[in-house]
């Protein structure tokens, strides 16, 4: 008989936990898993599923206005916020299902309940007030919204976490951020018909992502509408006795609205987790810190995902969660791969990406070529939307490799999916160049750029 009550302990149900609790349970091992509140993790309950969703509901408006170069009338329309609160509530408790039945479909003992160390071994049932041994635990406690608490006026800031539930739509909106989810809610609430100022501290929304990419967002948000400040930053927030809001912006402007939603950055899940007990080392911002194989410094502990604070993405804490299974229960070590991760960001119109920016490449190879094409694509001919999609390839010149592919536009998600296998496997230019075309799609241009749009020496543009 084992000296421990579990192989493996499990806090946090998120996408990282709950796969590796499954995969661990399905491999035969004793598992436990803890989750306080939803099963889900962020990514299920109050992140990707539930944004898509809103995206869809928020392109109705744009559908109907394009439909009229194709001869379709629509008649008066109207949306209900409610119906669709409640109807992303519905798929949202389907999903959390799921993944309460694979779990219990693999053998893994489920606790409602949050779970902190006692030690290296024993984590405390807070809801039983009982503890439990464990030769492994694996912390996958996520990560939530950074309230940003120096910011007067903060405690009538929203986070994303209550803008899929508010009580109703708000007539006006100012969100801070420029990364995905100010850009992605930007777009969201804009499409929903709420006015929608964005608030960016930097030169560019968007940072980390190739500039094209970035410059060709702002000017579709703004086409449609968005006011985008850059450069901006709030100083404080007010509530008037009318319940609305008033934001005091850097420039001392100061913007009206019902709701202010922060978007600035994520913070690990790690207080109160009983780390210090455990002797699990934090880092500055308090994630975790872990080796390449997410091993702690205490090595029976491993941490995985947002917790981590590495790359913040729902298919990296999978792919992370796998690798634990490898190493701990395999035998086989296997460290996680975070080259070209391709991503996307779900805003209006779509950035699809997977490796490095012009920026970056420009810093890492002494020659390249960039193929770039912008064009109005076929579906808005006839809707006589102005909008433009752009395409870009980044081709290290030595080597011929693609190391970068950028697409702004319609389903640009769905293509970096397709790019990222080309770009993981190192294709080369001569690989996309000898690919057959798909006609007629805006992704052929993907492979019929066959003249560099320009050159790159030493990080100098030549030609
Ligand atoms: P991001 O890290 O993407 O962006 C944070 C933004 O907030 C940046 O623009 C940053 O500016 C700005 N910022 C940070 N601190 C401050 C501050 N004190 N005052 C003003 N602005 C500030 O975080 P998000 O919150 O947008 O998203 C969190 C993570 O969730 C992302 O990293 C992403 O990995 C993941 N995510 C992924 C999605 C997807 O795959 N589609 C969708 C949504 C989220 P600066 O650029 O100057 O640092």
């Amino acid at each position: 008989m084992s000296e421990f009550d579990y192989d493996l302990f499990v806090i946090g149900g998120g996408s990282g936990g709950v796969r590796a609790g499954r995969v661990s349970a399905a491999l035969g091992k004793k598992v436990a898993i803890a989750e306080e509140y939803r099963f889900g993790g962020t990514c299920v309950i109050r992140g990707c599923v539930p944004k898509k969703l809103y995206v869809y509901a928020s392109q109705f408006p744009e559908h109907f206005e394009d439909s009229a170069g194709y001869g379709w009338t629509v008649g008066e329309t109207s949306f209900d916020w409610r119906t669709l609160v409640a109807n992303k509530d519905r798929e949202i408790a389907r999903l959390e299902g799921l993944y309460r039945k694979g779990l219990e479909n693999a053998g893994a003992e489920i606790f409602e309940s949050r779970a902190v160390l006692d030690d290296r071994h024993t984590v405390r049932i807070v809801s039983e007030n009982r503890t439990v041994t464990a030769r492994h635990i694996l912390i996958a406690t996520g990560g939530r919204p950074n309230m940003h608490e120096a910011l007067p006026g903060n405690e009538y800031c929203i986070s994303s976490n209550e803008a899929f539930d508010l009580p109703e739509l708000p007539k006006s909106i100012v969100i801070a951020g420029g990364g995905y989810i100010a850009v992605e809610f930007a777009n969201i609430f804009h499409g929903l018909g709420v006015e929608t100022t964005l608030i960016y501290r930097g030169k560019e929304i968007l940072g980390r992502f190739d500039m094209d990419m970035r410059r060709g967002v702002h000017r579709e948000m703004e086409r449609k509408g968005i006011r985008i400040l850059c450069h901006t930053i709030s100083k404080g927030i007010v509530k008037r006795p009318d319940g609305r809001l008033e934001v005091r912006l850097s420039d001392d402007e100061i913007i009206v609205a019902d709701q202010m939603m922060l978007a600035i950055g994520r913070s690990p899940n790690t207080e109160g987790l009983g780390l210090e007990a455990a002797g699990v080392e934090t880092g500055p911002i308090g994630e975790i810190v872990v080796d390449e194989l997410s091993r702690t410094n205490v090595d029976n502990i491993y941490a995985i995902g947002d917790v981590t604070n590495r790359v913040q993405l729902t298919p990296v804490a999978i792919h992370e969660a796998m690798c634990f299974v490898d190493t701990v229960f395999r035998d086989r070590p296997t460290p996680p791969d975070f080259d070209a991760i391709a991503t996307a960001v779900f805003s209006q119109p779509e950035i699809g990406t997977v490796g490095l920016s012009e920026d970056e490449a420009a810093k890492r190879f002494d020659e390249l070529e960039i193929y770039r094409a912008e064009f109005r694509p076929m579906r808005h001919t006839l809707s006589g939307r102005q909008e433009r999609m752009i395409m870009k390839l980044v081709v290290d010149a030595t080597t011929r490799r693609v190391v970068g592919a950028h697409v702004l536009g319609v389903d640009a998600g769905e293509m970096a999916q397709l790019l990222g296998i080309a770009v993981k496997a190192r294709l080369t230019k001569e690989d996309f160049d000898g690919t057959m075309a798909v006609h007629p799609t805006a992704a052929e241009e993907l492979v019929t750029m066959y003249q560099p749009s320009y050159r790159l020496r030493n990080g100098e543009r030549v030609e």
